[in-house]
C-alpha cells in the first residue's frame, strides 16, 4: 500500500514537523509515502536539513509549496521562492510539488520554473477558485501541471460526494497524489478520520495504485498510528488490498 503523512501532520506533536526524527518514525510505522510541507514561508529553509538518503528510503516523496502567508506574483519574493523550490527539487528529487490555485496572482512566473514538477491541489469550500472539475482543468491543460487530489476538499464543497467522483472522471489519468482526512460536519478543518469514522471518504479512493498522504493533524504519536491502522484497515478491506 502506497500510504503516509504529510509532515503536517505532526504539527502539534513537534516544533520541528520537517526532521529527520519524523522521517525515521514513518519508515518504522511502515509508511512508503511522505509530504514534507512546507506551508509557511518560514519553513522552505528547514527542508535543507533533510538527510536524503533517508527520504530516499521513501518510494514517493512530496514536497508542498509555501500556502499560508505568501502570494505567486513576478515579484522577487516569489523569484526568491521559487529559486529556492528549484534548489530543494535538484537536491531531493521529489515526486512532484503542491501549489494551492488561490495563492497565485501571475502564472506567467512559473514559466520560467518549467522543472518545477508542480501539482495544483484543488480547494476546500472557503476558498474563491479552485474548487471545480473545470478550474483545476484549465490550469492542468494550460500550463502542463500535474494533479494533487484532496478528497477532504472535495466532501467539504459537496459533502454527497459527486464532486469526488466527477474529478476522478475527468482527471483521473492527471493525477499524481492524494490527499485524505476528515472532517467534522460542513467545517473544512482537517481532522482525524478516524474520530468521526470517515469512511466516506476514504471511500472514493478508487485503487492503491496512486500514493496516499494522510493530512489529518494529531495531538499525539499514538493518534498517527491509530489514524494509520484505521485508514489501512478500511482500505485493505474496500480495495482488498494488502496492508
Ligand atoms: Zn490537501
Amino acid at each position: 500500500m502506497n500510504i503516509g503523512f504529510s509532515t503536517g501532520s505532526f504539527h502539534k506533536i513537534t516544533a520541528n514537523k520537517n526532521s529527520n526524527k519524523v522521517l525515521q518514525y514513518l519508515l518504522k510505522l511502515g509508511c512508503n509515502t511522505v509530504e514534507l510541507s512546507s506551508l509557511d514561508i518560514s519553513e522552505v529553509q528547514n527542508i535543507q536539513n533533510i538527510d536524503i538518503q533517508l527520504l530516499e528510503k521513501f518510494k514517493y516523496r512530496f514536497l508542498h509549496a509555501p500556502a499560508l502567508d505568501f502570494k505567486y506574483d513576478q515579484g522577487k519574493e516569489t523569484y526568491r521562492i521559487l529559486d529556492k523550490l528549484l534548489e530543494l527539487q535538484q537536491k531531493y528529487k521529489f515526486d512532484s510539488i503542491g501549489l494551492h490555485p488561490d495563492r497565485v496572482t501571475d502564472w506567467s512566473v512559473f514559466g520560467d520554473y518549467t522543472h518545477l514538477p508542480l501539482a495544483i491541489e484543488n480547494m476546500n469550500s472557503r476558498k474563491n477558485t479552485g474548487k471545480t472539475v473545470e478550474d483545476i482543468n484549465i490550469l492542468i491543460t494550460k500550463y502542463g501541471f500535474k494533479f494533487l487530489f484532496d478528497i477532504q476538499h472535495c466532501f467539504s464543497c459537496d459533502p454527497k460526494g459527486d464532486l469526488a467522483d466527477q474529478f476522478y472522471a475527468h482527471l483521473g489519468n492527471d493525477i499524481v497524489e492524494i490527499h485524505i482526512s476528515g472532517y467534522k460536519g460542513d467545517n473544512y478543518k482537517h481532522t482525524l478520520s478516524h474520530k468521526n469514522n470517515q469512511e466516506n471518504i476514504l471511500a472514493k479512493i478508487r485503487d492503491m495504485k496512486l500514493p496516499i498522504v494522510i493530512e489529518s493533524p494529531a495531538p499525539s504519536l499514538s493518534e498517527i498510528e491509530k489514524e494509520l491502522s484505521y485508514i489501512r484497515e478500511f482500505l485493505s478491506k474496500h480495495l482488498h488490498a494488502d496492508l
